[in-house]
């Protein structure tokens, strides 16, 4: 979807926003801003805590980068942000947009993640960062060597909050936040709400508003979402079937594993170019290469995890292909997510590979985003065997009676 001015669109100017902001939200070439930007920033101005519920694609990291520029000073020179972040493409990302954004501002940004140079890490604190965006695992470790100090903070941000959870950085995250100034501003990120999340805001935050553009959004409009039933043995042929019919401009293929994404990479590597694959076990140096390579459009093909396909902030994706079926419908709408994006003008295509004993999964995903997916068949291709009945043939049952 691309934000288009209309007489009743939102404008940023009206949310409060100073010269300088408004100036580098101008040469980021955004016109208006997003439902959860117009509805989260004059709330975070104000210094309150607030949960907002969108998923990634939606314009989310402006909602808390914007004020978060807006907030700090940019003459202290100690960490006065945090921004903790559960994978290390999400924050890149995020760090990339507090540079784009902070033009004007002449802040200093610090990413800390894991599987780059600590060294540098380290030097880039020394210097004075006064936003911190990171992993948890990495900032706990700068934590631990007296680098970085977040006792002086204003300002902590909670982003992809459920995902944090469900990859298990709650204690990480936990030891963080009781290592913050009880003084300070929290804002909390999430595509869903689920009970850990609400909990952990309950304890950390301080009476939270709470905004939700989530609702009619968990599967934008602007996604056409298809499953295909096949047999388990006939996936690998249906998804060559399925890219040859579509002929996908960039496409981002999900896999629940990593050995699954690698087998399916290594069938694919061998035949065509510009296809490659990403999860967790790649060292660092190859995920960035890959997600350069698949921003740039070098890449057309991307086999990827949840985990890390998750962060994956490209408008250029033209189909998602769940390959698997999501293990939660969580996943499925953080998927789709990859697809339709705010700054593509277009729609997106979602398909989900669905086997016969996935019928439940499949309902409990259409439940979740509040519609019936389409079913979908590649002309000439058988994708399910009929099943070998179980009844005796005719005769035999005639001749029984
Ligand atoms: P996010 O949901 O934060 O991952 O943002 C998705 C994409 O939308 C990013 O590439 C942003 O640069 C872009 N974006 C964010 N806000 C706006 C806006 N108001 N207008 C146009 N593009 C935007």
């Amino acid at each position: 979807m691309k934000r288009r001015e209309t007489d009743e669109s939102p404008r940023f100017e009206d949310l409060g926003l100073s010269k300088h902001m408004l100036k580098a939200i101008r040469n980021a070439g955004w016109e208006s801003p997003s439902p959860i930007q117009s509805a989260f920033i004059p709330i975070a101005l104000e210094g309150e805590d607030c949960i907002g519920q969108a998923r990634t694609g939606t314009g989310k990291t402006g909602a808390f980068v914007i004020p978060i520029l807006e907030l700090i000073d940019p003459e202290i020179r100690h960490p006065q942000a945090l921004v903790l972040t559960p994978t290390r493409e999400l924050c890149q990302q995020v760090a990339d947009q507090a540079e784009l954004l902070s033009k004007h501002h002449d802040m200093r940004v610090a990413c800390i993640i894991g599987g780059k140079s600590i060294h540098q890490q380290v030097e880039t604190l020394k210097r004075g960062a006064t936003i911190v965006v990171g992993t948890p695992g990495r900032l706990i470790d700068l934590m631990n060597r007296h680098v970085l100090d977040i006792s002086k903070l204003d300002l902590v941000v909670l982003d992809e909050a459920d995902r944090m959870l469900d990859i298990g950085f709650r204690p990480d995250i936990e030891k963080i936040l009781r290592r913050c100034p009880e003084e300070r501003q929290t804002l909390l990120l999430s595509a869903t709400l689920p009970l850990p999340v609400e909990k952990l805001a309950q304890r950390y935050m301080k009476n939270p508003q709470k905004v939700d553009v989530s609702t009619g959004d968990i599967a934008p409009s602007t996604i056409d979402q298809y499953y295909i039933a096949v047999d388990q043995d006939r996936k690998l042929p249906l998804l060559v079937k399925l890219l040859a019919k579509l002929k996908p401009s960039q496409v981002l293929v999900f896999t629940r594993t990593k050995r699954g994404a690698d087998q399916l990479h290594a069938v694919f590597a061998r035949k065509l170019s510009r296809v490659a694959c990403l999860h967790s076990d790649l060292e660092q140096r190859k995920r960035d290469r890959v997600m350069k390579e698949f921003r740039s459009g070098e890449l057309r093909m991307l086999i990827a995890t949840d985990v890390v396909g998750r962060g994956i902030d490209v408008s250029t994706v033209s189909h998602i292909i769940n390959y698997d079926i999501p293990e939660s419908c969580d996943d499925y709408v953080h998927r789709i997510g990859r697809t339709g994006r705010m700054s593509s003008s277009e729609a997106g295509q979602a398909y989900t590979f669905v086997t016969r004993d996935q019928g439940d999964e499949l309902t409990r995903i259409e439940v979740r985003v509040n519609q019936v997916l389409h079913a979908y068949q590649v002309d000439d291709f058988e994708a399910v065997k009929p099943r070998e009945s179980k009844r005796p043939p005719a005769e035999i049952r005639r001749y029984g009676s």
